[in-house]
């Protein structure tokens, strides 16, 4: 019998009742939308993992659905972060009841810093065995990919909460982005978010959750995505620099991969130095982006440092400034704030 059908929590009002007592309406701004149904519920806290004894940190727990589920597989401790204070009774209620402690953080998961959050006895070697320590969330999707880029820059530089070692991370998205993380080299998925997303870790999109299953209902469906660092990264480099050039090289995603390296450069240079780097990298110029596996990128990213020690002012130049898009398949994204969806 597993940990989830034993530990059953006190007789608690529903999610919905309590929706409908605190009049907790989706917010349009927050781009809010709950999932009711339990399976799905206990399958989203499943995929991240056994979580018996571990420290868990749900970001986007809105009333609690998901967090209902993380407590019923007896963690040591949950901590939610949460932006919307509406969902403040209802998460205190299950707070008050819950057999293990739950801790409310109010706040906004993007300025958050965990690096003081965990336990001590947890942490764990870089090089060694994940930490008892995992973070979960359902947040809506113009939070969920800037959250993923901002959290892969502190794994890169072992911060935040990667102090604590290889933390986990179970998280959902839109499910064209889930199938970007994951995309291998030849596909019409394989973009920027594939190589930033692999180059730190081992990604697994383990499921799609379809719109229907939540209120309101989205236009789109959801995919579920683990992540779990690497003990060492496939390019070892500073991760401004590799989002820099996979940036420049994908802003021409169909083109061949010179047309992007040479937005590497300026004009007066670009020309000679791009096809210099692409002999030093053993690229063929004519290879195209979605091409080039993590590896062909990290050459890439040598030799171009290599061009920039000799001339440093070529870091600091760029190409055109980064558009707020970048890391979204297109502007569905954008309209889904409009309509209420997640
Ligand atoms: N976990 C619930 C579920 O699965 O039904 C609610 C999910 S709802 C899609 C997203 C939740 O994330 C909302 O409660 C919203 O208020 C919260 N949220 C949105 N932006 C946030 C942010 N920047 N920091 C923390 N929470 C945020």
């Amino acid at each position: 019998m597993s940990v989830a059908q034993i530990i059953r929590l006190p007789p608690l009002p529903s999610i919905r009742d309590l929706i409908k007592l605190y009049k907790l309406r989706a917010l349009k701004e927050l781009s809010q939308n709950f999932l009711m149904d339990p399976r799905l519920l206990s399958r989203i806290v499943r995929s991240a993992g056994p979580l018996k004894d571990c420290e868990v940190c749900e970001v986007g727990p809105g009333p609690g659905n998901i967090t209902r589920s993380i407590i019923q597989n007896m963690p040591s401790r949950v901590l939610v972060i949460e932006k919307d204070k509406r969902f403040t009774p209802s998460l205190e209620l299950l707070a008050e009841s819950s057999p293990v402690p739950l801790e409310l953080i109010f706040g906004d998961v993007m300025n958050f810093n965990m690096e003081q959050m965990f336990n001590e006895n947890n942490k764990m070697e870089w090089e060694g065995k994940c930490p008892p320590i995992h973070l979960i969330g359902n947040l809506p999707f113009n939070v969920s990919t800037p959250l993923i880029i901002l959290w892969l820059k502190a794994v890169s530089e072992q911060k935040s909460a990667w102090r604590y070692g290889r933390v986990r991370m179970t998280l959902t998205f839109q499910k064209e982005v889930a199938e970007r993380m994951v995309a291998p080299i030849m596909t019409k998925e394989r973009s920027r978010l594939s190589i930033m997303c692999q180059n730190w870790c081992r990604v697994e999109h383990k499921f799609n959750i379809p719109g229907k299953a939540f209120i309101p209902k989205p236009d789109v469906d959801v995919g579920v995505v683990r992540l779990t660092p690497l003990k060492k990264p496939i390019i070892n480099l500073p991760f401004d620099i590799i989002e820099k050039v996979i940036r420049c090289v994908f802003n021409y995603r169909q083109k061949h991969c010179i047309r992007g390296i040479e937005t590497l450069f300026p004009k007066p240079v670009r020309d000679q130095l791009s096809k210099e780097l692409l002999t030093t990298a053993g690229i063929e110029p004519d290879s195209r982006p979605f091409q080039l596996t993590v590896s062909d990128f990290g050459r890439i990213c040598e030799a171009y440092l290599s061009i920039c020690k000799e001339k440093p002012d070529y870091i600091k130049y760029n190409y055109r400034e980064r558009k707020s898009d970048d890391y979204w398949p297109d502007n569905k994204i954008n309209s889904l704030d409009s309509n209420e969806n997640i």
